[in-house]
């Protein structure tokens, strides 16, 4: 990913004017931290500062956090699409979808959505 291709994410403060609004300009990197350099965004608008994690489009799903945890975890464990699909009760390409997403960062991701809380809104 381009290092200053911000145009994915967006504020994630519901109370900003700018606020889902990608590609806006609003968004600048204070810092990095943790050993992936993970960066930390801040909103010009609302000055809200979050994790670029926060601002992934992973986060924007429409499923419910506990169910794209669950398909998370079942490809983190090696299980395949199909079964995944059949197990937590959702489309094939559902889980094609986050898994492609996701890639080798699945057991990640889940970890983070295991313990993501909506009051991080
Ligand atoms: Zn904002």
């Amino acid at each position: 990913m381009d290092e200053y291709d911000l145009s994915r994410f967006c504020c994630r403060n519901p109370d900003c004017p700018d606020h889902g609004q990608r590609g806006h300009g609003n968004l600048t990197v204070t810092a990095r931290y943790g050993p992936r350099r993970t960066r930390m965004l801040r909103c010009r608008t609302c000055r809200t500062r979050f994790s670029e994690r926060k601002g992934t489009p992973l986060f924007d799903a429409r499923l419910p956090h506990g169910t794209v945890a669950d398909i998370l975890a079942h490809v983190a464990e090696g299980v395949g699409s199909r079964k995944t699909a059949r197990l937590v009760g959702v489309h094939r390409d559902t889980v094609t979808h986050y898994t492609r997403r996701a890639g080798d960062h699945a057991q990640q991701l889940h970890d983070e959505l295991v313990t993501f809380s909506p009051d991080d809104y």
